[in-house]
This record gives C-alpha cells, structure tokens and sequence, in this order.
C-alpha cells in the first residue's frame, strides 16, 4: 500500500504567478487541520499583498501564518509538538540558498512534513536558485501553470510590466504587487526587458 511514511519529507509547490501555489498550499494544509495534525504556517514578512499573519484563499478558508523576516526564526518559533510545517512565497525571503535548503532539510531530518510553496522563476524566468535546490531535494514537487493572458495557452511565466511595457532586465528581481504589474504569460508571449 503507498503512504507518505512516518519519517520527515520536503513537499514544494511552484510555478509563476496566479498559477495557484497559495490555494494548493492552503487544501493541503486544510486536510492536515481535518486530520488534527498540528502545524505551524509562515509568512514572509515582505509579502504584504494579504492580511499579515494569515494565508488566505480565493474562497475565504483563512490559514493562521507567522510572519518571518529570515528562515532561520521557524527554528525559535517551533514548537516541540508541531508535525506540519509550512512556508508560503518562499521568493520574498532574503536568505542564501544554503541558508534555506539546510534549514527546510534540517526540519525534515527531524521528522517534519515541509512544505513549501514559491516562485521557480523570476520575472526575466531565470530560476530562484533556492527554489531549483528544494525541487531537487523533495520527496514530492508539484508544478503548476496559470493561463497565459495573452493567447489563454497554459502559462509558466510572470511577466512583470511597467506602463504597458516589458520590466527592463536591470530592475531589482523582488517588487510586490499583483495584476496591475505581473501579467501570466506563456512561453511564446513571454517578452524578455
Ligand atoms: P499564486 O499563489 O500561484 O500566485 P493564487 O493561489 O494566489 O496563485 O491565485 C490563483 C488564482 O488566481 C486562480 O484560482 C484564479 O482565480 C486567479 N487568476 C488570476 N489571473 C489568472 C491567470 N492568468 N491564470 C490563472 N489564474 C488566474
Ligand atoms: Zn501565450
């Protein structure tokens, strides 16, 4: 019979923006609350675009979040009972690569289920180095697409403009915000700066 096991596991979901990483990461830890295992969420503090402290659907299901300035601070806030950990928007934290992979691997050693949701590319679509680590890393990894807003083929890439124009290639790779600056797109209507 398959099952997850009893023993740690790193789970990622990625893909480009709107392509449902935050509503994936909230149904699976709405089964981990049905199934009264005991999680503790987090949030980077930088994501501003929800009510802080809180991972929140489409359709309202409301996920209690710790909000984070580094990776590190899961490790203080971690209580001894928890067997679910979670972070969402994972591209909005500063910490090196090394920092995150040893941190989500250590959790995992103990015995926790990780999961992590997050960007795998930037707006130019080049990959999140720490993103391309985890992905190689994970028991499980989970991909998803948007729709392209263009053509309304299945999209993998966020397309961030300014004016109605391609972001330029030498803007800084982190700036918040949602429809009216990043655009799903595919691969053929992706536009590089
Ligand atoms: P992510 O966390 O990956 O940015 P969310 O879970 O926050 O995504 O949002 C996914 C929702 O975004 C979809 O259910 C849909 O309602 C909405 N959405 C808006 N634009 C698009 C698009 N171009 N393609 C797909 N979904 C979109
Ligand atoms: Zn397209």
């Amino acid at each position: 019979m398959t099952r997850l096991g009893s023993g740690g596991r790193i789970e990622v979901i990625c893909g480009c923006m709107y392509s449902g990483k935050t509503e994936e990461l909230i149904r699976r830890l709405n089964h981990v609350q049905i199934a009264r295992q005991r999680l503790q969420a987090f949030t980077p503090r930088r994501d501003t675009r929800y009510a802080v402290g809180n991972l929140v659907s489409h359709n309202g299901v409301r996920i209690e979040a710790q909000p984070i300035d580094s990776i590190t601070e899961i490790r203080d806030y971690l209580r001894d009972d928890v067997q679910v950990v979670a972070l969402d928007e994972l591209h909005f934290l500063d910490d090196s690569a090394d920092t995150i992979v040893e941190t989500c691997q250590a959790l995992a050693d103990r015995g926790l289920r990780v999961i992590i949701a997050g960007l795998d590319q930037d707006y130019r679509a080049a990959p999140f180095p720490a993103m391309s680590r985890l992905l190689a890393v994970a028991e499980q990894a989970d991909k998803l697409f948007a729709i392209c807003v263009r053509c309304g083929a299945y999209a993998t890439r966020s397309q961030r403009m300014i004016d109605g124009k391609p972001a330029p290639f030498d803007a800084p790779t982190i700036v918040v915000g949602g429809l009216e600056l990043y655009e799903a797109r595919c691969r053929a209507c992706f536009e590089a700066g």
